[in-house]
């Protein structure tokens, strides 16, 4: 992302924002709320919401500022949603099946999958009846948020950005979330994470944190400041 400026109707959210990520990299956006750390998310993926009104976004050396949300997923960028929308009518399955087809253009082989779900499941500690409930109807925060993370690892992008996952859930299914980013990371792939929470990081190899406050990183370092911040919080950002 380069010098990106983004708004919703006439409120400018985004204010100059660079942040370049490379393939094998975890990057963590921390910022106090409204900060724009899920407008910097959706702006991403051209989510119509938002108007572009300078900078560039790129994947790849491709330039995907003004692609379509579809095009630019098909070209391996995942988000995982704050808050996951329920889809009545749409078991998991179903969704899964459809979605990963769209991404490889393959069909998709019904026990394959099943088979490959069973084992993603086990692991997130999910039951695995979930799989033929309507997508996320009647989940409880933490179920939506770990279907979130199974759909990551079936649909296996380059570039995941988890828009604050592990928020509102207990210690153990936080623990499990980053079992599930583990899983799914390898020197080719590429992980953001916006997250209030230095917890998630403990099991995690990062690279990067950033700090986003009024539309613009202030400041870039490395674990040791998303601790600080657990600590300290963002008092002496928002005053730069
Ligand atoms: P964060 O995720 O850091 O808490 P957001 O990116 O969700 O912050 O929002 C940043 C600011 O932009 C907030 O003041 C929010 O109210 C506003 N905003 C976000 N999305 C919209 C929208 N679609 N329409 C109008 N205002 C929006
Ligand atoms: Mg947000």
């Amino acid at each position: 992302m380069k010098d990106l400026y983004v708004r919703a109707e006439s409120q400018e959210i985004l204010k100059g924002l660079n942040l370049t990520i490379n393939p094998g990299e975890i990057h963590i956006v921390m910022g106090p709320n409204g900060a724009g750390k899920s407008t910097l998310a959706h702006s991403i993926l051209n989510n119509s919401s938002y108007q572009k009104d300078n900078g560039e976004v790129a994947f790849e050396g491709e330039d995907i500022t003004n692609l379509k949300t579809d095009e630019i997923a098909r070209k391996g960028i995942f988000m995982s949603f704050q808050a996951p929308e329920e889809i009545p009518g749409v078991s998991v399955f179903n969704f899964l099946k459809y979605a990963k087809n769209k991404m490889t253009g393959e069909a998709v082989r019904f026990f394959a999958l099943k088979n490959e779900l069973k084992g993603y499941m086990e692991q997130l500690d999910m039951n695995q009846t979930y799989i033929d409930r309507d997508l996320n109807v009647d989940f409880s925060g933490g179920e939506k948020k770990k279907n979130e993370i199974l759909q990551m690892l079936v649909l296996n992008p380059k570039l995941a950005i988890l828009d604050e996952t592990d928020s509102g859930l207990d210690v153990d299914a936080i623990r499990t979330v980053s079992k599930g980013i583990q899983m799914y990371k390898n020197e080719e792939n590429a992980v953001l994470i916006i997250t209030h929470n230095a917890k998630i990081l403990e099991n995690l190899k990062v690279d990067y944190v950033h700090i986003l406050v009024d539309g613009k990183i202030v400041k870039t370092g490395t674990r040791d400041l998303a601790n600080e911040i657990e600590k300290e919080g963002y008092g002496k950002y928002k005053l730069e």
